[in-house]
């Protein structure tokens, strides 16, 4: 690997700040710096700093409309931090940086938003900018994030979530999942396996999607691939 002063510089993508930028705000808001009804406004005059970059070009609609719209319509509707029936979370956690052995690693990553519900469930919450999950199968994929983190909250709050959800804020949606010891630890094996995986490995060859490559890759810019299509 290189050494840090020699690396290139990662560059940003529109996706990615989008995100970035709507964390952001929600962020705020669980942190009591920006009320409910400063939001539509917070987003809307952030949008276009916030979100420097191009979307792709794209056959059937333009991307930054989309994206800025679906963010709007989701600020528009948002009343807080609030459960299906409208009651108030309790916020134990926001963008909580965590950090907790595995199976001879670290596991690092942030928490959304760890919150309590009316019934004292404990609740792990995660923002997500997609429209949706593609499949089944991919949303189970994404869980084990959630699982992974629950190690945490075991170790410091001495008891596992009760509920794992997502809320795919663009087209605000919430999936919710009740915690399962069994997916937890397929999910802990499956960080496992994959970091055993990645340590072995001796030649890493470039898995080319030629759109990641072309517009999402940090390292687009400077990469062969990445600058060989700009579809
Ligand atoms: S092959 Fe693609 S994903 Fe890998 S570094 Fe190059 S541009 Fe990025």
């Amino acid at each position: 690997m290189l050494p840090e002063d020699q690396r290139p510089v990662e560059e940003e993508n529109a996706f990615a700040q989008f995100g970035v930028f709507v964390h952001g705000i929600l962020e705020q808001h669980a942190l009591n710096k920006l009320a409910v009804f400063e939001l539509l406004d917070a987003y809307a005059d952030g949008f276009d700093k916030a979100v420097s970059e191009g979307f792709p070009p794209n056959s059937y609609c333009d991307l930054r409309n989309l994206y800025f719209n679906d963010g709007f319509a989701f600020f528009q509707q948002f009343d807080g931090l609030t459960d299906c029936a409208g009651n108030d979370y309790e916020v134990l956690a926001v963008e909580q940086f965590i950090k907790t052995p595995m199976q001879g690693f670290w596991f690092r990553g942030y928490i959304d938003l760890l919150l309590k519900d009316a019934q004292g469930r404990l609740i792990v919450h995660d923002w997500k900018s997609l429209g949706r999950f593609k499949s089944k199968a991919a949303m189970r994929e994404y869980r084990r994030q959630l699982y992974l983190y629950s190690k945490w909250v075991y170790e410091h709050e001495k008891r596992m979530p009760d509920v794992l959800q997502f809320h795919l804020f663009r087209k605000q949606r919430t999936e919710a999942f009740n915690f399962q010891q069994s997916d937890y630890d397929e999910a802990l094996q499956w960080a496992a396996d994959s970091v055993a995986e990645i340590c072995a490995c001796k030649k890493y060859p470039p898995s080319v999607d030629p759109f990641f490559c072309a517009h999402l890759c940090g390292y687009r810019n400077v990469c062969e691939w990445g600058a060989g299509d700009k579809r």
